[in-house]
Formats: C-alpha cells, sequence, structure tokens
C-alpha cells in the first residue's frame, strides 16, 4: 500500500517525523528545490509577500512599537530569513540597539534548528542572531509551545509544518493562544487539488518521483515516502478552514497556489 505509515500509533508519530527531519535535515534545501523544481522559492516568496511584513515594520518603526513574529516549524529558516530581509533588520543591524522585530523561529527539531542557525550567521554574520536579536531559534513543539505567553506575537507563521504536527487541532489552539488579540495566524501547506483527474496524475508524480529522488539523492527513500504520504493524508481546504475557525480564530480563508498544490490559509485571533 501506498500508505506504509498510517498504523503509526499517534504517540509514534511525533518519534517518527523527528527521526524524517534528523535523517533530511543536511539534504532538506537541496530536495526542495528538486522535487518541486524550485516552486517551493515562489511559493515561500508569495507567502511572504501575503504576510505583508514589509508594511507592517515600517509602521512599527514610525511609532518605536514592536512586531513579534512567530515561525513555527520554521526549520532551516526559508521563511524566516525572507521575514528578515523583507523588514530591512540587516541594515538596521549596522546601527547599535535592539531590533523592534523580532522574528523566532521555533521548531521541534534540533538538526533542523542546527541548520538553520549557521545559514542565519553564514547569511547575516552575528549581528542579527547576538545584538540586534531581530532574529533567535528556539526548540518547541507546536502544539504546546509551554515555552511561550498568552497574547504575545503580531503574527504566526507555519510553512510546510502544519501536517506534520500530530495533533493538529492542538496546535491551532496553540497558535490562537500565543497571538496577541488581533494578530494573524498563517499557514503555508500542501493541499489538495479541486479535479480528480489532476490529483490522480499529481499522485502518480508523487508517489513515484519524490520517494526515488529522496533515494537517489539523499539515500533516504522512507522518509520521503512519509513526506508524500503525509501530504496525501493532510486536510483539504475547506476542512482546514473549518478547523481554524473551531480552534477560535475569526475570517479563516484560503489562497490556492499553484492549482491548489499549495494552499495558504490565514485567519485573525480576534
Ligand atoms: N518551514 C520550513 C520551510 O518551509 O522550509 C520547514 C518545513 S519542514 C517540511 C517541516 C518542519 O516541521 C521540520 O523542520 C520539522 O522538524 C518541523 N516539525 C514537525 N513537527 C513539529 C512540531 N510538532 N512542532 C514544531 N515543529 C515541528
Amino acid at each position: 500500500t501506498h500508505f506504509g505509515f498510517q498504523d503509526v500509533r499517534l504517540e509514534d508519530k511525533e518519534h517518527m517525523v523527528r527521526g524524517v527531519f534528523d535523517s533530511v535535515a543536511e539534504s532538506y534545501d537541496v530536495m526542495n528545490d528538486l522535487m518541486s523544481a524550485g516552486i517551493h522559492r515562489v511559493w515561500k516568496d508569495t507567502f511572504v509577500a501575503c504576510t505583508r511584513v514589509e508594511s507592517l515594520a515600517k509602521a512599527i518603526r514610525c511609532n518605536a512599537e514592536e512586531l513579534t513574529i512567530l515561525d513555527v516549524a520554521g526549520g532551516t529558516g526559508d521563511i524566516a530569513f525572507r521575514m528578515v530581509d523583507a523588514m530591512g533588520c540587516e541594515e538596521r543591524a549596522k546601527s547599535s540597539g535592539r531590533d523592534p522585530v523580532s522574528v523566532t523561529v521555533c521548531d521541534i527539531n534540533t538538526e533542523m534548528l542546527r541548520v538553520g542557525q549557521r545559514r542565519a550567521r553564514e547569511r547575516y554574520g552575528a549581528a542579527l542572531l547576538d545584538e540586534t536579536q531581530a532574529l533567535s531559534f528556539q526548540e518547541g513543539n507546536a502544539q504546546s509551545l509551554t515555552q511561550l505567553e498568552d497574547n504575545s506575537f503580531d503574527l504566526y507563521t507555519i510553512a510546510f509544518g502544519l501536517r506534520n504536527v500530530t495533533d493538529v487541532d492542538a496546535a491551532l489552539r496553540e497558535a490562537r493562544r500565543v497571538l496577541k488579540p488581533g494578530g494573524r495566524f498563517m499557514c503555508l501547506e500542501f493541499s489538495h487539488l479541486p479535479h480528480p483527474v489532476l490529483q490522480s496524475l499529481y499522485d502518480v508524480y508523487s508517489f513515484n518521483v519524490i520517494p526515488t529522488l529522496g533515494e537517489a539523492v539523499a539515500n533516504d527513500r522512507a522518509s520521503y515516502q512519509y513526506l508524500v504520504e503525509s501530504i496525501r493524508k493532510f486536510s483539504d481546504q475547506e476542512t482546514l478552514v473549518k478547523r481554524m475557525t473551531e480552534a477560535g480564530m475569526e475570517g479563516a480563508r484560503y489562497t490556492n497556489l499553484t492549482g491548489g498544490i499549495v494552499a495558504i490559509h490565514e485567519g485573525w485571533k480576534p
């Protein structure tokens, strides 16, 4: 059967997902480019453009307030780096003092965080991490963000992370809890194609090509088989809107990208 992991007990899923990302951490960025023919970069650019962090950061700087962003399941930093770039944090790092903008990357997996921190240092030097603290990395589980206080973030993002969480509804409730009232939740995730024929063609591609690529490039068929299965089993667009609403978010809605291969979901904490 295609769904080799579907009998995994819930309490084992977290352990298994940890193992998957431990083994893919080093090859993760290259594999993303190969599997999606580079399109994941466009999806991520579009996602970050939709957050409008650039104009939020401008408004904050004028009012000398703070803008706090939490990127959950942030892995090797792709979303956080785009946000930091859009908000001009590197430019501000040349002048001293703490940046009024902060992006916190939170991930359950220390290997992914290690790769992310290394990439951040290569890209920006130490200033953003150590001096202005515009960018920070911390370990944490999306479904119980016990290290984070209620009402503390203006924006919560999760990109290609929610489907890996064992208890998605708990993660949505946690997102609502840590957001400030009026704060925004944004999720970028694989979703479902509205047309069954397109969905079957896409399944043929993903179930055959992706595990084979995983084996050839990363010598790890099983992890990439898991990735494909987790995509297929995750909620479709409307179901995720419903789950967000049940978790107490308002204005839940989605936008499809590439015909629904991925979708951006967003909502507000009232
Ligand atoms: N957001 C990054 C990106 O778009 O490139 C990484 C996405 S990667 C496919 C999924 C990430 O989710 C991994 O880094 C994994 O460790 C993390 N993850 C899985 N389960 C998690 C959980 N329960 N809490 C926090 N992070 C989790």
